[in-house]
């Protein structure tokens, strides 16, 4: 048992080398998600081979080694791509080794491995932290027995070498012990970068809340001053031409304090006039604003809103409405659909805004509601998205993000409608 556990320390120290090498990797801001699917594999298929270049031989045709723990862990979190290439380098160095029935095993575990990390992969991600280190865990454990059983039913009648109870006892648990070490780091390194990035994304939020407040104050008290004397002013005997003016004056003052309003809704975000209201109603109401600017952009608006009511300020929830409709029709500069629904499902208001847009990246939707976060350059100030989270988030609701690139985005909001809250008192 214990000569195993030894054989075995050096494949324990490449893992443990390899999951600090990602450690620094991953804190590589600059590298797109392809660059870190590339750099996974090759670390993953490095440790392999080295792995597999200090195993514990049995007899001839058999080699004990801890491979199956950086091909899960980087099949797991890498992508369908890397996942297959791990599987080939496995089963390529595999067919080098000595012994043709320990590679026909091996042949078996690994398609094993690769169909179930297939079957897992979809929730895997979504899983919480402690359940993601479980799930490799369990799948290696699976595997090293698979390959425990096959050696033995395989070597039972034969005069093969094999391994007796206690030392297959110690080469389950090191598989055990490496998958747990090597993934609980690699979780940590997950769980710190989410961390910081939340802080920075607070840092950020409260920067721009201060200076929210400021502007508002100073930029509307000059406003709101002027406006009174162009009122003044009209009131006067004065050209039939100038009047005209006035009038344009004070109806793009009225707009500019309309746009403060609108991107400082969040720096207050305890309702003002919390109403009970149809939502359909703010939903048609921002609808006629943003129809021109569709039609401008050869956008067809189509909308199907079933009668729902929810409590809060209506206002700022139309000024939601009008930032993610006016999001969508800017991801349809080559015209498109744009589609708004709203009904009630399990006492949640359920309103989605889908366009058939350019779509985001799994990195730019994550980055939705960061202040300053736009991809539209001088164009965009990226607020738009903040203000939307923020006031969701004043109803206590959710927001889902389902996008595609090049095939368009659809935003659910998810808020507690009136009747829920009236059942909950
Ligand atoms: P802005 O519109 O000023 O850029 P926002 O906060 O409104 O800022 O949006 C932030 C970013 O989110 C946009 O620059 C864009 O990249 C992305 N985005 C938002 N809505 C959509 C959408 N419907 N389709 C594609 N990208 C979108
Ligand atoms: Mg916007």
């Amino acid at each position: 048992m214990y000569w195993l556990i030894k054989e075995l320390s050096p494949n324990l120290f490449f893992i443990i080398f390899m999951v600090f090498l990602y450690q620094y990797w991953f804190e590589q801001k600059d590298w797109t998600s392809v660059i870190k699917n590339w750099v996974t594999f090759f670390t993953c298929a490095i440790t392999i081979i080295l792995c597999m270049s200090f195993p514990v031989h049995v007899g001839q045709n058999f080699i004990y080694d801890l491979r199956n723990v950086p091909l899960i862990l980087g099949s797991l979190y890498g992508n369908t791509y890397v996942a297959i290439g791990l599987a080939s380098v496995t089963l390529i160095a595999r067919y080098f080794s000595s012994g043709i029935l320990g590679f026909y095993i091996s042949v078996i575990v690994v398609g094993i491995g690769l169909l179930l990390v297939y079957l897992i992969r979809g929730k895997f991600h979504s899983l919480k932290s402690n359940h993601r280190l479980l799930t490799a865990t369990i799948i290696v454990t699976f595997l090293v027995l698979v390959v425990s059983i096959l050696s033995e039913t395989l070597t039972a009648n034969s005069n093969h070498a094999s391994l007796n109870i206690s030392d297959w006892l110690a080469y389950i648990i090191a598989n055990i012990m490496a998958t747990f070490i090597a993934g609980k780091i690699v979780e940590s390194v997950r769980t710190n970068d989410l961390v910081r990035k939340r802080l920075l994304r607070n840092e950020k939020l409260e920067i721009v809340s201060h200076l929210a407040s400021s502007i508002s104050h100073e930029v509307r008290n000059p406003l709101t001053a002027s406006r009174g004397f162009l009122q003044l002013l009209s009131e006067e005997d004065i050209p039939k031409k100038c009047e005209k003016y006035i009038t344009i004056a004070i109806d793009e003052m009225d707009r500019a304090e309309g746009v403060i309003r609108d991107y400082l809704t969040f720096a207050k975000p305890a309702f003002e006039h919390a109403e009970i209201f149809q939502v359909e109603d703010e939903l048609v109401r921002a609808i006629n604003v943003i129809k021109p600017l569709a039609n401008m952009n050869n956008i067809t608006m189509e909308s199907t809103l079933l009668p729902s009511e929810i409590k809060g300020e209506r206002a700022r929830l139309q000024q939601c409405f009008m930032n993610l409709m006016k999001n969508a029709i800017e991801a349809m500069p080559n015209g498109g659909k744009l589609l708004i629904e709203s009904k009630v499902e399990k006492g949640y208001v359920t309103i989605s805004i889908s366009d058939t847009g350019v779509g985001m990246t799994k990195e730019q939707v994550s980055r939705l509601g960061e202040p300053y976060f736009s991809t539209k350059g001088m164009k965009g100030t990226g607020l738009g998205m903040m203000v939307v989270y923020r006031i969701v988030e004043s109803f206590d609701g959710v927001i889902e993000v389902e996008s595609e690139i090049g095939q368009g985005t659809t935003f659910t909001l998810k808020i507690p409608s009136i009747s829920k809250q009236t059942t909950a008192v």
